[in-house]
């Protein structure tokens, strides 16, 4: 939990960044310190410092994050949900069970001529496998598809598959942390967050610029 939330110029949030990171880009005096974790510090060889909770940039950045295609990626773009049914199995302590999840090809690999299937809702032919072509199913929604077409087995897609945007990809860095500290709370949109407690954070740390 020493994590930092980063905040474009703008004040929108932007991405999760490591401690040590955020104190060098607030020495280099790229980014101002918007809040701090209370009552810790980090030392230097020269200074202490307030410990950084959320940064902002001084200067604007446009971002194009990009997201490695994986499975995994894949439920989280899709907030561990059946695409079809909607079912989101999750484990007896709340997280995602991840093993009831199944990666579906929503134009199925049979098919598709040489490795491309065409995909009639946005008018192109794409990988077999990737974002666009690919949707969270239950095990059970997956079995009963099979090798169709949603349209071809009677069935509702309710997510748009997409290559993941820059809010998503917040979105999906924010699924892999245990808990969100509460300062950042103001500055996330509220899909972004889920109910969450604070986790435990040392009171101060050394840093030293690598
Ligand atoms: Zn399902």
């Amino acid at each position: 939990m020493l994590n930092v939330l980063q905040l474009n110029a703008d004040y929108t949030p932007l991405r999760v960044i490591r401690w040590e990171r955020a104190v060098e880009l607030v020495l280099d005096g790229k980014v101002v310190q918007v809040a701090q974790y209370p009552g810790r510090f980090v030392r230097s060889a020269t200074l202490v410092l307030p410990w950084p909770s959320v940064v902002a940039l001084r200067r604007y950045s446009v971002v194009r994050g990009k997201v490695r295609f994986s499975s995994r990626s894949v439920q989280a773009r899709d907030n561990f949900a059946c695409g079809y049914c909607g079912a989101r199995p999750v484990l007896p302590d709340g997280r995602p069970d991840r093993v009831q999840l199944t990666m579906d090809h929503v134009v199925p690999r049979a098919q598709a001529k040489e490795g491309k299937v065409y995909l009639p809702w946005s008018r192109k032919w794409v990988s077999v496998t990737c974002w666009e072509n690919a949707a969270t199913a239950c095990r059970a929604c997956n079995s009963r598809k099979a090798d169709r077409t949603p349209t071809q087995a009677g069935m509702h897609l309710r997510i748009f598959p997409r290559v993941p945007t820059q809010s998503d990809a917040l979105r999906m860095t924010l699924s892999r942390l245990q808990s969100l500290p509460e300062s950042w709370l103001e500055w996330l949109p509220t899909s972004a967050v889920r109910a969450d407690e604070a986790g435990a954070l040392p009171d101060e740390a050394t840093f030293q610029k690598a």
